[in-house]
């Protein structure tokens, strides 16, 4: 195990790592190393690898120390030898700072400590050195307090314990009478040190360690035990970063920005995170250290003349008054400036990205800290990826693989003011099942969201959970709320499609509709509270916070013009109005992947009919209704054919099963049974006999339509004479008819028959005819297994992810709600497979589905229509199988476009 190497040195020309290390030595550790290599002054230091975190978990501190001891007492004398200081030393010391430093950034995992090496020995070096003595002291001072916080454990646990070292800090005060830090003297500050250390033994039990080997030691631990603290443990789960990674530790000699007026230090980013806009940016404060940056006590100053001037325009400040108390660092240093200036240049040219930096003057000589790629918006995200490509500093495919798809998202919907945020109240968290911000008053009830909506008000429509009688609701108001139900829950799967904001399965909340209030964490909201839904994380707020409305810039539109030269796949929409359609078309959708044919059902007049269909007894009185349904459904046809000119339209047969549709609520039934001359008896013993135990796996899909092929006949009809009507007109139809839930070959060659059967009569009575392809849905499992005989006949497949989903693991996507939370939490799941498909699972499926399927027909048109046909890692899987495109709903299509030219340009397929 001995030469194995753990401890990398870089700085002063004696570098070891490089960028490309950053596995082993972290993001921070390998760009330090890298910016010693290119010429970027950097205090020297080394790292110690995530590797040895690892080890650490295992073999603990004692025998980590036996392995690392030789290497880092190596790298210490070779720190000496560079800066001509000695650890620990009365006239001249090297003093450290320790950081945590993992491959991603894991902010608040572990804070740093500065100052690592002081004693009382060395104090009276550093005031030597320095020749000022206060500085000396309030430096030792703030170290034991750190070293007390971060490394002994010593920071309060909750907001009730108190801070033995603010105590301290505040008691020496107020026997002093003095309110600021900076007029305390420098017997005040050794009186402090004297008492954090007391502190620091009653608390502990030891004495404050006073040999800078052991505070080193100390330090280097409590990184690694960092790794495993509650926060860093959730912050992991939350972004998916494997616990193998492990954190490295940085140390490196310490520059003092805090030296006095020719000394300061800052934070900067080569180009503006919110916007984008290519403009050097950031802040500084003189005679400071990096924290208070951070910490807002004091007010940082811009760092260039030109932000300095437009902070002051927005701060209404004069240009007199800015230069003479908000100088920028461009005026205050002119020549450290020029340095830093130059610097961000080389930096951003050599990484071909945007940086955010760290950096520190001490006594007018430029230190840079660390340099990683800054974290920015989504909109400016998209337009530094093209701005950079237009400039040819990197090229397309490089600009594409910049933009996280997802992260389009906040390009597409509102999102809720910055400012308003600040003072926002979390009420409780759901599932984020349609992304946007919405505010607005509570509504309990679909008609009511209508009538409200119509008077002006804007409302959030509160559920335990939707159904389609809720359509007209949802779409009143500004978002939707529900108690139960998971990603593809009607609520979330109709959102998504409408691009209304919803959180879904909320736990917390307690609807009550008679008494038409909303309690959550024993709280009772009712009808005229506002609340605040953000469909991109799930929370909920209190009240109302102000919303704003993106713009579609035009780097948005050249980012998709980029995708769309390197994608393999194209992106259809999951529509069922024409509104819907024209949405997604805007948003460059190529056709529709799914109508879904029933979700038209409970428009206007439209439930009735249907209401009868399902209800008549026999065939002849279900084609009397399904008559009256038939003009409604060809007209839907009609304007959604005309809005998807030109591109292929996949109408699903129905499917979900009929008792969705019945009333359940006796007013209703009444109607019912007085339109169809029955009794109120008899239509109850209707509904009765329609509900089923297991309806998901009940009389639904291409079961409806194999027992009642009288309702295939209708809506093929009704999409046939659309398509020879608007053709007529002179839009070009596609039409596909999809045949839902197949599992046999012979339940879809019945449904084929029917369907072709129908068309030769519609053409005939029409005298026109137009190209259609028939096809299938590939949801259940056997399908998949039997794919190469169904594609004999069908000639396209669809896969419904949603119901393979369903029928794979044999979880009901109603009722997954309940026990998915606890396997995600127990990690017997990474993740929700309804909303990420689950590639080794129903992944095989889908796998086999397409192989088989093309092995029975080479030229089979396949695609996918269930929910991952929007989520990144699935459209990637799909790429990879070979798909010809994938469907989503209309907000998704951006990003499906840009994700599947990514998985494109990431595993090319084979020609
Ligand atoms: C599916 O099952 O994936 C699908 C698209 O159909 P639905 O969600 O309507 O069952
Ligand atoms: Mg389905």
């Amino acid at each position: 195990m001995s030469d194995i190497k753990r401890v990398y040195l870089f700085g002063g020309g004696k570098t070891e790592g490089n960028t490309t290390m950053g596995n082993l030595l972290g993001g921070k550790g390998a760009n330090l190393a890298e910016m010693d290599l290119i010429g970027v002054p950097v205090p020297p230091g080394f790292t110690i690898t995530t590797e040895v975190s690892i080890e650490y978990t295992k073999v603990g501190p004692e025998k980590i120390k036996q392995l690392l001891k030789k290497e880092v007492e190596g790298v210490i004398a070779e720190l000496e030898k560079m800066l001509g200081t000695k650890f620990g030393s009365s006239t001249d010391p090297l003093l450290l700072s320790v950081r945590s430093g993992a491959r991603v950034s894991m902010p608040g995992m572990m804070d740093t400590v500065l100052n690592l090496g002081l004693n009382d020995a060395a104090v009276a070096g550093i005031a030597k050195k320095s020749g000022n003595e206060r500085f000396a002291w309030d430096s030792y001072r703030r170290f034991v307090q750190m070293y007390g916080d971060v490394v002994l454990d010593m920071k309060p646990h909750s907001k009730e314990d108190i801070d033995p070292f603010e105590e301290i800090i505040e008691a020496i005060k107020h026997e002093r009478k003095v309110d600021d830090d900076l007029d305390l003297t420098v017997a005040d500050l050794k009186d402090m040190v004297t008492r954090f250390k007391k502190a620091v033994k009653d608390n502990t039990g030891h004495d404050f360690p006073n040999d800078p080997w052991d505070q080193l030691w100390g330090a280097v631990f409590a990184v690694f035990g960092s790794w495993n603290n509650e926060r860093a443990i959730y912050y992991r789960k939350m972004n998916n970063i494997p616990g193998e990674w492990g954190t490295a530790v940085n140390v490196q000699a310490m520059v003092y920005g805090n030296m006095g007026q020719n000394s300061a230090t800052g934070v900067a980013f080569t180009r503006d995170a919110a916007t984008g806009e290519n403009i050097f940016n950031g802040e500084y404060l003189i005679n400071a250290q990096g924290e208070d940056v951070v910490a807002g006590v004091r007010t940082p100053q811009e760092i260039t003349l030109e932000g300095s001037r437009r902070w002051a325009k927005l701060a209404g400040v004069s240009e007199a008054d800015r230069a003479a108390k908000f100088p920028s660092l461009e005026e205050v240093m002119p020549v450290a400036y020029k340095e830093l200036n130059e610097i961000q240049h080389k930096l951003e040219d050599h990484y071909k990205d945007m940086q955010d930096l760290e950096f520190t003057i001490q006594d007018g000589k430029l230190w840079l800290l660390q340099t990683r790629s800054g974290k920015r918006t989504g909109g400016a995200m998209v337009r530094m990826a093209v701005e950079m490509a237009e400039e040819g500093f990197i090229d397309e495919k490089t600009a594409l693989l910049r933009v996280e798809p997802n992260r389009l998202d906040e390009l597409l919907h509102p999102v809720f003011d910055k400012d308003a945020m600040a003072s926002a109240k979390v009420l409780a968290k759901g599932l984020p099942a349609s992304p946007g911000a919405a505010t607005g008053k509570i509504c309990f009830f679909s008609d009511e969201a209508v009538k409200r909506n119509a008077a002006g008000e804007k409302v959030i429509l509160v559920r335990i959970e939707t159904s389609p009688e809720d359509l007209s609701g949802m779409d009143s108001a500004e978002g939707i709320l529900t108690a139960r139900g998971g990603m593809t829950s009607h609520a979330a799967v109709v959102a998504r499609g409408m691009g209304k904001c919803c959180v879904s399965g909320v736990g917390a909340l307690r609807v009550n509709y008679r008494e038409r209030t909303l309690t959550i964490n024993g709280v009772v909201h009712s009808e005229n509270d506002y609340i605040s839904l953000n469909g991109s994380t799930g929370e909920i707020y209190d009240g109302q916070i102000k919303t704003i409305d993106p713009e579609l810039s035009g780097n948005f539109g050249k980012l998709m013009t980029i995708a769309d030269k390197y994608t393999n796949m194209y992106v259809r929409t999951n529509a069922d109005t024409p509104h819907d359609a024209l949405v997604a078309r805007n948003f460059g959708a190529k056709g529709i992947g799914l109508t879904r044919t029933e979700h038209m059902f409970f428009e206007g007049a439209r439930i009735n009919a249907v209401r009868e269909m399902i209800l008549s007894e026999n065939q002849a009185g279900r084609e009397h209704a399904l008559a009256k349904i038939l003009p409604f459904q060809r007209e839907d046809f009609e304007g959604i054919f005309r809005a998807m000119d030109g591109f292929g339209v996949t109408v699903r047969l129905l499917d979900p099963p009929l008792h969705e549709f019945v009333p359940h609520e006796e007013a209703n039934q009444a109607i019912m049974a007085k339109e169809m001359g029955l009794s109120l008896e008899e239509v109850k013993a209707k509904v009765e006999e329609l509900s089923e135990i297991n309806p998901m796996l009940g009389h639904r899909g291409c079961r409806l339509g194999n027992t009642y092929p009288e309702i295939t006949a209708m809506q093929a009809r009704a999409i046939l004479e659309a398509a020879v009507n608007v053709k007529k007109e002179g839009v070009k139809v596609y039409p596909e008819i999809m045949v839902p839930l197949i599992g046999t070959v012979e339940e879809y060659v019945l449904q084929e028959n029917v369907i072709r059967e129908t068309a030769e009569k519609v053409f005939a009575e029409k005298g026109a005819r137009v190209d259609y392809l028939v096809g299938t849905m590939i949801e259940i499992p056997r399908a998949c297994l039997i794919a190469d005989q169904v594609a004999k006949h069908a000639e396209f497949f669809s896969f419904g992810t949603n119901d393979l989903t369903q029928m794979a693991f044999g979880y009901s996507r109603d009722d997954a709600g309940k026990f998915l939370p606890i396997y995600l939490d127990k990690g017997i799941l990474k993740h929700d497979p309804f909303q990420k498909l689950d590639q080794e699972g129903v992944g095989e499926l889908i796998k086999m589905g397409v192989d088989r399927g093309r092995a029975g027909r080479s030229d089979l048109k396949v695609g996918i229509c269930g929910e991952h046909g929007g989520e990144p890692s699935s459209i990637e899987f799909c790429h990879k199988v070979g798909m010809d495109y994938v469907s989503c709903s209309p907000f998704r299509v951006p990003i499906a476009r840009l994700t599947a030219a990514q998985a494109a340009v990431r595993n090319p397929r084979k020609k």
